[in-house]
């Protein structure tokens, strides 16, 4: 018995994320892949980090679907996190199910496009929020409030999250920012703002948006060209014909229901030029 104890240490301590440094805890540098060995004694600092985005969705259905859809074994959708309705307590902490290791990439993304890179599910960590969207009610669309538990988890998970993989606050993102002409989510009622001030996310200065907005009124229709072309330097795909059309007008309520949520409605206004510009001005210099 004695004989396999030193090997299945050695198997264990290998399949470890962090192998390397108990590997020189143990005061060796080698890793036994059975039937090869690696030398780790030299490594180089030319890299980073291949997670650089952090996504958030919400999941349209109740909890029970939720985690069906998320796990069920037909090559369909998936995510890193999901957050229940009501997160369970364990220990005085908010507990979030991690449906797939970060190591992994999740199908949570599907087409997208950010800035220079397309294909996010590559490069990023995805969090599913339970929570039911919206219907379509006379009045427009009626969306669904998160709860507080729910919204203090995404905190400390991003904030978390953000730190590990060094996720600079303008690839934290909406789903709806890197496919706004499918996806929604997490909608309006997402609190980018606040969770801005706790210094999770993108938030542009006030004192860019007064600037740019340069005495206007913030519902004056401002120029189209403008915003396709500060939203396209920010990071979003959005034509350049200086049209509003179908396209840029759903580009339009996603830029809206990240940093406007109070008027969604798709209009090329003048605040929504500020807005872009300013956030141009602070990420994209
Ligand atoms: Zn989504």
């Amino acid at each position: 018995m004695k004989r396999i104890t030193i090997p299945l240490l050695a198997l264990i301590l290998a399949g470890c994320t962090h192998e390397k440094n108990a590997l020189i805890e143990q005061g060796n540098y080698k890793i036994d892949r059975g039937n090869y060995t690696v030398d780790t004694r030299i490594t180089s600092a030319n890299a980073n980090e291949r997670i650089r985005f952090l996504v958030m969705h919400y999941t349209a259905v109740d909890d029970k679907e939720s985690l069906r859809l998320l796990t069920q074994p037909d090559g369909g959708a998936s995510a890193h996190y999901l957050i229940p309705s009501v997160p369970a307590v364990d220990g005085g902490k908010p507990v979030v199910l991690g449906l797939v290791p970060e190591r992994r990439r999740a199908w949570h993304a599907g087409v997208s496009h950010w800035a220079q890179r397309d294909n996010l599910n590559d490069t990023s960590i995805g969090i599913e929020i339970v929570n039911l969207g919206f219907t379509e009610g006379l009045t427009g669309k009626h969306w669904y409030p998160y709860t507080p538990e729910q919204i203090e988890l995404v905190a400390r998970m991003a904030q978390d999250i953000a730190t590990r993989y060094g996720i600079s606050p303008d690839n934290i993102l909406a789903h709806s920012d890197i496919a706004p002409q499918r996806k929604h989510d997490p909608g309006p009622l997402f609190p980018w703002e606040m969770l801005a001030k706790r210094g999770i996310g993108a938030w542009p200065s006030k004192e860019a948006v007064v600037k740019y907005l340069a005495g206007r009124d913030p519902a004056a229709t401002a120029s189209v060209k403008v915003i396709q072309t500060a939203l396209a330097k920010y990071g979003y795909q959005i034509p350049q014909n200086g049209e509003l059309d179908e396209e840029t007008r759903k580009v339009l309520i996603a830029f809206q229901m990240h940093f406007r949520p109070s008027d969604i409605s798709g209009s090329a206004d003048a605040q929504t030029e500020a807005l872009a510009l300013a956030l141009v001005e602070k990420y994209r210099q």
